[in-house]
């Protein structure tokens, strides 16, 4: 059987070769330790799970969801938007529930982007940009994330013919898998260049509630302008350690959402209204359950970041998200290096690689595992030659 040319065009997934080795470790009674996956390993709040049990027993829930969401569903994110950001939002126009915020930047190719049509997408990044942009026949061009200019793209940078040709820029802060953040400057900046270059700006917020230090990340909306721009992705997966229950949504421009909901509206037929109901719930959560998350996450990071820096690696220490960002610390290439550590300690790491060309040169390591694991896997880490 013949795949469409666009599937031939997905890059390859580079984690292949590490997932084999991984399943044949374990088979062979090998203790591995993941600190590759970007996947809450805590529960979900309590408060979330019965009152997902309780609306699952509604049986006005039971039949097709709307396309665009509750209602309620859309007005807790628009009070939710007010209330963290100070951004006003219309939850008729401006708010779409999504399958979570991967279906969604999956999607915006598809109601924006003509064959032809440039999306630029920060690298390395989640890869979704880059595919969701292939799936719609359109050109994906990377703007490169580096050290020097503290992981964010240089817009200067980009060629003005191809700033021409843009439809779409995907931009993510906090950032996967650098762990960068940036400051509402820099938005205003992005505002500045969308609107020069008539550019939708799609900005992926999934970690803007993963912070430490007294941290708290500014949303894209919040800057002047962003509204005639660009919407914004949120997602309750990583807020909430909600990743398996897929329920994300998007927020901002009127038209944008429009078209981002015509899409969904002929593929999906939106998300289980028990699990709105849930989300409802943790959007109203008191602020102190994120900041209990957020302490477990933040001492993770502490023991890791001093641990590895005791074996001579140069681990920055991130204000924000799950991850660490480490330049590979033989200076071999990221998946020669991660594929050392898994041979000889069981611990996987994620090569930079792995989420574009521009992280070459780096790992990522994820704090998704409990502090006994950590410390296991510092041990292990040791001991490597
Ligand atoms: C985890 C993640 C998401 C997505 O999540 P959903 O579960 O689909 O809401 C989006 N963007 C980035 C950068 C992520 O790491």
């Amino acid at each position: 059987m013949e795949y469409a040319d666009r599937i031939n065009r997905i890059p390859p997934y580079l984690f292949a070769e590490i997932d084999k080795t991984i399943t044949s470790k374990r088979k062979s009674g090998v203790d591995v330790i993941s600190l590759g996956i970007g996947d809450p390993d805590i529960p979900t709040p309590k408060e979330i799970v019965e009152s997902l049990s309780l609306a699952s027993q509604k049986t006005v829930n039971h039949r097709y969801p709307s396309y665009e969401g509750m209602i309620g569903f859309r007005d807790a994110c628009a009070v939710w938007m007010k209330n963290r950001f100070n951004v006003e939002l219309n939850p008729e126009s401006e708010v779409l529930t999504l399958i979570g915020s991967k279906e969604g930047i999956a999607h915006m190719p598809l109601a924006f982007v003509n064959p032809s049509d440039v999306v630029l997408y920060s690298n390395p990044g989640y890869p979704v940009y880059e595919v969701g942009t292939i799936l719609a026949d359109g050109i994906p061009v990377p703007i490169p994330l580096e050290i020097e200019n503290d992981f964010k793209p240089d817009l200067s940078a980009i060629d003005i013919k191809t700033a021409r040709k843009a439809r779409i820029m995907h931009l993510n802060y906090p950032n996967n898998p650098t762990a960068a953040t940036v400051e509402k400057e820099f938005f205003s900046e992005v505002v500045s260049f969308a609107k020069e270059h008539d550019i939708i700006v799609c900005h992926d917020a999934a970690y803007s509630e993963v912070s430490f230090d007294g941290y708290k990340a500014p949303s894209f909306l919040e800057v002047d302008g962003a509204l005639d721009v660009g919407i914004e992705f949120h997602s309750l997966s990583k807020t909430f350690n909600m990743t398996g229950w897929r329920i994300g949504f998007a927020a901002g421009n009127p038209e944008v959402i429009a078209g981002l909901g015509k899409v969904k509206q002929n593929v999906d037929s939106g998300v289980f209204q028990g699990i709105q109901e849930a989300a409802i719930t943790a959007l109203n959560l008191p602020a102190t359950i994120i900041e209990k998350n957020n302490r477990i996450i933040q001492a993770r990071r502490n023991l890791m970041v001093d641990g590895l820096s005791r074996l001579g690696w140069k681990v920055p220490k991130p204000k924000a998200t799950f991850y660490l960002w480490i330049p590979v610390p033989d200076g071999s290439p990221s998946i020669d290096f991660a594929k050392k550590v898994l041979d000889e300690t069981g611990v996987v790491v994620t090569p930079g690689v792995g989420f574009g060309k521009y992280g070459e040169g780096y790992i990522r390591i994820a704090l998704t595992q409990s502090e006994q694991r950590l410390k296991e896997a510092l041990d292990r880490l040791e001991k490597l030659e």
